[in-house]
């Protein structure tokens, strides 16, 4: 096994097949011995303690600079080799519930969220890579919708034409995230240095087409204190973020935690209070009967959409 693969290994992913990956979430973990929910949990109503974060694709078009993953290291994949959806989802279900084993013994752990969380019903597909890369994205989240699972898939929005393709098939997620760091092309380049040429152009095609994917859609800022927080820009977010007009806005701290620790320090990391300020900025310059609905302290998040109603996902939204 590759070097890089072997270091994160070490730092309990888990690879399938040739270009997928698991990796058990610290908000799992902490749900199953009863010491908490992930705010997805709290906004959203998905159970920590059965969500399966994975990747279908775990290379990435973009190398930003708040990524947790080692964008320093190359990961080497033999493209040529696809896995039939299928055969990721049996195989995360499996490493999943064999990640799981080691809790078993934890005279903490809460039993019957252990026997729930040996059939995931979340699916954040998210870990590692960009999702909407790999080939057959579309079937993947339809075999995952056949089994009555919640798909999050987040993208960096250079692909605009396969989630047009996603929309025209119906194959959407149960809630698409798209990541807005930068409000102009000079920071964009910055700080997702893409080997992408026109990135920043999809990248506000994507932006237009949001508007018109039927499914539920969150724009996602993570904010890097001194980078992107500036109150002087927020005008320019506004715009952009008008431009796709979300249901929701998750206003976010960067978090010092894996390889991005190399690159970015605790002191880049926002306080809660300061991303509630930074939202109700927001918010105000947005109008649009946007406000801020909810907020998880511990993860230092705001959530930012137009009704309370609306937050948690009912089943015919699956
Ligand atoms: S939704 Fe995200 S944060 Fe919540 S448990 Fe799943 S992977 Fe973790």
């Amino acid at each position: 096994m590759e070097i890089t693969k072997k270091i994160m290994e070490k730092q309990s992913y888990r690879f399938i097949g040739n270009h997928s990956a698991i990796k058990i979430c610290e908000w799992t973990k902490k749900s199953l011995i009863d010491k908490g929910e992930c705010y997805k949990s709290r906004f959203y109503g998905i159970k920590s303690h059965r969500c399966c974060q994975m990747s279908p694709w775990i290379l990435c078009n973009n190398k930003c600079v708040h990524c947790w993953r080692p964008i320093e290291l190359e990961i080497c994949l033999d493209s040529n080799k696809i896995n039939e959806p299928c055969e990721i989802i049996n195989q995360a279900l499996e490493k999943q519930r064999k990640l799981l084993i080691g809790f078993k013994g934890n005279p903490k752990i809460n039993i019957k969220k252990y026997k729930e969380a040996q059939e995931p019903m979340q699916f954040a597909i998210s870990l590692i890579g960009e999702p909407t890369l790999y080939p057959k994205i579309g079937k993947f989240i339809s075999e995952l919708r056949k089994k009555g699972k919640t798909t999050f898939v987040v993208t960096n929005g250079l692909q605009p034409e396969i989630l047009k393709k996603l929309g025209e098939n119906k194959q959407l997620p149960t809630q698409l995230y798209l990541s807005l760091n930068s409000h102009s092309k000079e920071l964009y380049e910055k700080w997702h240095k893409s080997n992408k040429k026109d990135a920043w152009k999809k990248f506000n095609e994507t932006l237009k087409l949001f508007p018109v994917l039927k499914t539920r859609k969150v724009i996602r800022m993570t904010l890097v204190k001194g980078l992107n927080d500036k109150n002087e820009h927020i005008k320019e977010y506004s715009k952009l973020i008008l431009k796709a007009h979300p249901n929701f806005l998750e206003i976010k701290s960067y978090m010092a935690i894996g390889f991005s620790r190399e690159r970015l320090g605790y002191d880049k990391m926002l306080s809660h209070n300061e991303i509630r300020e930074y939202s109700k900025k927001l918010v105000k310059e947005l109008k649009n009967n946007y406000k801020v609905l909810d907020e998880h302290k511990l993860s230092r998040v705001a959530l930012i959409g137009k009704d309370k109603k609306n937050m948690k996902i009912k089943k015919s939204e699956i």
